[in-house]
């Protein structure tokens, strides 16, 4: 007796974020919007887009996509790329890379730690790569906001000064950290110029669309499919991929791992971006977000999204 293989049909993607989009864009209702940086407590809390690039390089999305919206710590996910494709493994005389189990902008474990970041994902990790970025670019905003352009293949995004500003007046923070570390020594720059490239990064605005894309580039294994540079070597980008799973949510990373099982970077203006190697990249935006800082709209879609479809890492 022969048995014939059934083929399965493809997934229809547009289909599938559609669906997922209803069934949890009322979420939003759940959570708070930003309020400790003034310009992001202004955001329209119904706001909810959702985008996915397949490998093919095929865009798919729902609801508010093309709405620009602050990326914030989704920012750390680039500028930890350029300093760690120009430094490779050396980066790691300056950050560790272990879950912190804190919240993004904790200074607890740097005491301890002597001015050491746990990883690149939070506050003070991605203070350290600023850090990096002013001693490796002539001028590190230019690049980092060209490198993002090419990611993301739209030369439309862009720093929001006016956030950059609100960050920077109510970043006290941070600047403790940054000075924390200096005490240290793991900061060799003036404060306020490293701050500012970190208020400014935190402050790029894009879309779920641009953000998809801009991932892209681990979905193909360390090249950008848009231009077929290399932006990180195999090895790296499984690294980075391997931070992004255990790190790329605060400490909400593990149940992220655990519900969603992508790895993926997250901000507090509300947008999420998670990637399967080798299949697609998805990026949410909702605002409302969750006690640890994550968007929870998102959060749940990208549950559904990997629980339909089928597909995650594991
Ligand atoms: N600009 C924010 C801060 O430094 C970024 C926080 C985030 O998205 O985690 O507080």
């Amino acid at each position: 007796m022969t048995h014939q293989l059934e083929s399965i049909p493809p997934i229809d993607y547009q289909q599938l974020i559609e669906t997922i989009y209803h069934e949890t864009k009322h979420l939003a209702q759940l959570g708070k919007v930003a309020d400790y940086i003034p310009a992001l407590a202004r955001v329209n809390p119904d706001l909810f887009g959702l985008s996915v690039v397949t490998q093919e390089g095929k865009l798919h999305y729902a609801g508010d996509h093309e709405v620009p919206f602050s990326i914030q710590s989704v920012s750390k996910l680039f500028t930890f790329t350029l300093a760690f494709s120009h430094l490779g493994s050396s980066i790691w005389n300056r950050l560790d890379r272990e879950p912190s189990g804190t919240s993004f902008n904790s200074l607890i474990q740097l005491e301890y730690e002597h001015g050491i970041p746990r990883n690149p994902f939070i506050n003070a990790g991605a203070i350290v790569v600023a850090d990096l970025l002013l001693d490796l670019c002539k001028d590190p905003l230019e690049s980092l906001l060209s490198f993002i352009q090419e990611l993301s293949g739209n030369n439309q995004v862009n720093y929001n000064e006016d956030v950059a500003e609100s960050e920077r007046l109510t970043g006290h923070r941070n600047f403790a950290l940054a000075h924390f570390m200096k005490s240290f020594r793991n900061i060799h720059n003036p404060v306020e110029k490293v701050l500012d490239i970190y208020f400014h990064q935190c402050a790029i605005e894009m879309n779920t669309d641009s953000l998809a894309q801009s991932v892209s580039f681990l979905v193909h294994n360390g090249i950008n499919p848009l231009n077929g540079k290399t932006v990180l070597n195999p090895s790296q980008a499984k690294r980075l991929k391997a931070l992004m799973l255990t790190t790329g949510l605060y400490n909400e990373s593990g149940d992220f791992a655990f519900r969603v099982g992508m790895p993926a970077k997250s901000g507090v203006g509300g947008g999420i971006v998670a990637l399967i190697p080798d299949v697609l990249s998805i990026a949410g935006f909702s605002p409302a977000l969750n006690e640890k800082g994550n968007s929870i709209a998102c959060i749940e879609a990208m549950e559904r999204f990997t629980t339909y479809s089928g597909k995650s890492i594991f």
